[in-house]
């Protein structure tokens, strides 16, 4: 006999976000999205203490959330268990889980530098696999969560001098669908956004290694950037991710599961 999930509250007020990675870029952005709803915030990312807190300080008075903040490295294990065991004694529970954070190295790959490929791997991708493995306890116990990886169109195709990056994607694509298919019978969904190219600091470096080779300013090195593989000619705001994220967290969302959801101006269209 089919077991029937129980519909959710209609409203996300008051559940609880960690967003890794959230103190720049897609995760800054998606933060202020579901802070606008009255969803609480473990905000996370590289930044020192003090900056951290007056951020997490700025969210609650702005959207008057209960939101905390951790700067754990990624690339360590037991820090990632301290952020998250603190996380959800302080929270009571992490309901939305948002893997978000990320680091690109460009190179071909018979000259890819070891520890760039372990770092990327690691933050990219093992560092989800842990968070996933602390959030679910709780999860499970609340017949309820969403959990969300910010892949990549890199978690789809590839491109050239990506090697770690393109295999850390494929991974997160291949763990979401693991983690959806484990999950579907306590009303958790794992899903993978797989955005194209998105206005963030993580793609500075390529568009100034452009400029630099063809003599041309940065925003031409953009645009050619943007152009060579995405046929939509524009980049993504931050914020657009966040609100696919929320529509992901909605009921509306529950029957989606197991995807890996392109976002991508049709770049893996072709
Ligand atoms: P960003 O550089 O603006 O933000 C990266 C975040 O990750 C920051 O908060 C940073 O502090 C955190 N971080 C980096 N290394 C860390 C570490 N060792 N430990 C803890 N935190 C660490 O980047 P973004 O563009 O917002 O990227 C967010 C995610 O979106 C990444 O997974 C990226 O691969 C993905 N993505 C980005 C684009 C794009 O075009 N910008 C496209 C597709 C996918």
């Amino acid at each position: 006999m089919l077991k029937s999930i129980p519909p959710t509250n209609r409203t996300l007020k008051g559940k609880t976000a960690l967003i890794t990675g959230s103190t720049s870029g897609i995760g800054l952005a998606s933060a202020h999205v579901l802070a606008e709803q009255g969803i609480n915030l473990v905000l996370h990312g590289l930044l020192s203490d003090d900056e951290g807190i007056s951020l997490a300080q700025e969210f609650s008075k702005k959207y008057l959330i209960k939101a905390i903040f951790d700067n754990a490295n990624l690339m360590d294990s037991n820090a990632i268990s301290a952020f998250m065991n603190k996380a959800i004694k302080v929270m009571g529970s992490i309901d939305i889980l948002i893997n978000n954070a990320g680091i690109q190295h460009i190179e071909a790959v018979d000259t890819f530098p070891e520890n760039k490929w372990n770092a990327i791997i690691a933050i990219n991708l093992t560092a989800a696999f842990h968070t996933i493995q602390l959030a679910l306890n709780g999860m499970k116990a609340n017949s309820w969560g969403r959990i969300i990886n910010i892949a990549s169109v890199h978690g789809l195709v590839a491109s050239k001098n990506k090697a770690a990056y393109c295999a850390a994607k494929h991974g997160i694509v291949g763990l979401t669908k693991v983690v959806a298919l484990e999950c579907a019978e306590y009303g958790i969904t794992a899903n993978a956004i797989c955005p194209g190219w998105v206005d963030t600091p993580l793609i500075n470096d390529q568009i100034s290694d452009i400029a630099k080779t063809e003599k041309s300013s940065f925003e031409q090195a953009k645009y050619q950037l943007i152009t060579a593989k995405q046929p939509l000619p524009e980049m993504m705001a931050p914020r657009q991710i966040g609100e696919f994220i929320l529509f992901l967290c909605s009921d509306s969302a529950r029957s989606i599961t197991g995807s890996s959801l392109p976002m991508d101006g049709a770049w893996t269209a072709q």
